[in-house]
């Protein structure tokens, strides 16, 4: 049965509703009191040590007389209608929109970063809006989202808002969804899964000189949040964007492709991204498209089903394919999407189970 979904190019601009009062300072959750008003924070793995006055890594969460404050709660940058394949997410809604949400800040300081300017700022930096969570959940409903994403930035650092957006959404009917780093301490990932429907991990490399050399990061916090993600229930898909030289050894992609396979199963999708110059790498080339094909083909023949390459629109590898009879159940070009061979969540051909929220 040929079903059309959606043709989605245009990504629309929510223009922020006029400003409110300021929202009062939200205290963080997951944090210690030391003695001499000194706070440790414990939301991510970095576990920042915060003298009274002082702001954590992220930028976003201050110690302010021996509480630990969340700066950007309730304070978006960012909020836009996007195709839910923009995150990416291929197996998940495919052609539905996502109401899309960021405010500043960021755990990691990856020298690629796209959203550098925001990720990278501090909260006087950044025009930002007061918007809680009521004002987000209300906004999406109208526009026809039917899913929350937090994206754009690192939503760990927002954890406060994400949840209590989370919390609401899903009373009002609605999916919450997120795009990530994965550097999440395991109790606050296991509060946020109560609420999350799909994650989208960003895998960086595999291994752990590339994260401190290129991210400021560590690799084993990212493989756990994963797998609690799996044991949680999540709906999970992977992008690795691949850096010419820095993370495409074939020997690195096979590694990563099998710890996919053997603990997050092999019908898990994983999206190899191009890398564009940006922010301090912009000595560095695009990603050649052969590589990214090569490591596609490293993925297939580690067992995994579902394998894609991002950031070239109209590549023949963004559509889905049924693992078993090899027919084209979702055709993509750029974020147009027409489901041509699913029913029931089974290729139409074959009746092949194709993982994903259909
Ligand atoms: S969330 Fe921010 S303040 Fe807390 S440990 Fe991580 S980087 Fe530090």
């Amino acid at each position: 049965m040929r079903k059309s979904l959606l043709i989605l190019c245009v990504l629309f601009f929510i223009p922020f509703p006029s400003v409110g009062a300021q929202q009062p300072v939200k205290e963080a959750a997951f944090y210690d009191k030391l003695r001499n008003s000194i706070v440790r924070c414990f939301l991510c793995p970095r576990g920042c040590v915060i003298p009274e006055g002082k702001r954590g890594y992220c930028r976003v969460r201050e110690n302010r007389k021996g509480v630990l404050s969340a700066l950007s709660y309730g304070q978006p940058v960012a909020a836009h209608i996007d195709p839910i394949e923009k995150k990416p997410f291929f197996h998940f809604l495919p052609g539905s929109r996502a109401f899309s949400i960021a405010t500043v800040g960021c755990n990691l300081k990856c020298m690629f970063c796209q959203n550098w300017e925001i990720s990278q700022a501090k909260p006087e930096d950044v025009e930002a809006r007061s918007m809680t969570a009521d004002d987000i959940v209300a906004g999406a409903k109208r526009s026809g989202c039917r899913s929350i994403a937090f994206t754009y930035t690192e939503p760990t650092v927002f954890f406060e808002y994400m949840l209590e957006i989370s919390q609401k959404a899903r009373l009002a009917g609605m999916r919450n969804v997120m795009h990530s780093n994965g550097f999440i301490n395991e109790e606050p990932l296991r509060r946020l899964c109560k609420y999350l429907d799909a994650a989208n991990i960003d895998l960086k490399g595999f291994s752990e000189g590339y994260y401190a050399r290129i991210c400021d990061g560590a690799l084993a916090p990212v493989l756990r949040s994963l797998q609690i993600l799996e044991e949680e229930g999540v709906h999970v898909e992977i992008t690795n964007l691949v850096l010419s030289g820095y993370n495409d050894e074939p020997e690195k992609i096979k590694k990563m492709c099998r710890w996919i396979r053997e603990n997050l199963g092999p019908d898990t999708p994983v999206h190899f991204s191009r890398f564009y110059p940006m922010y301090k790498l912009l000595a560095a080339i695009p990603t050649p498209v052969e590589t990214l094909e090569r490591a596609r083909t490293i993925a297939l023949g580690e067992g995994l089903k579902y394998v894609y390459i991002g950031n070239i629109p109209g590549i023949e590898a963004e559509n889905t394919y049924c693992p078993k009879c090899h027919s084209a159940v979702i055709k993509r070009v750029g974020y147009s999407v027409s489901e041509i061979g699913l029913a029931g969540g089974k290729c139409a051909y074959c009746g092949e189970e194709i993982r994903g929220v259909w």
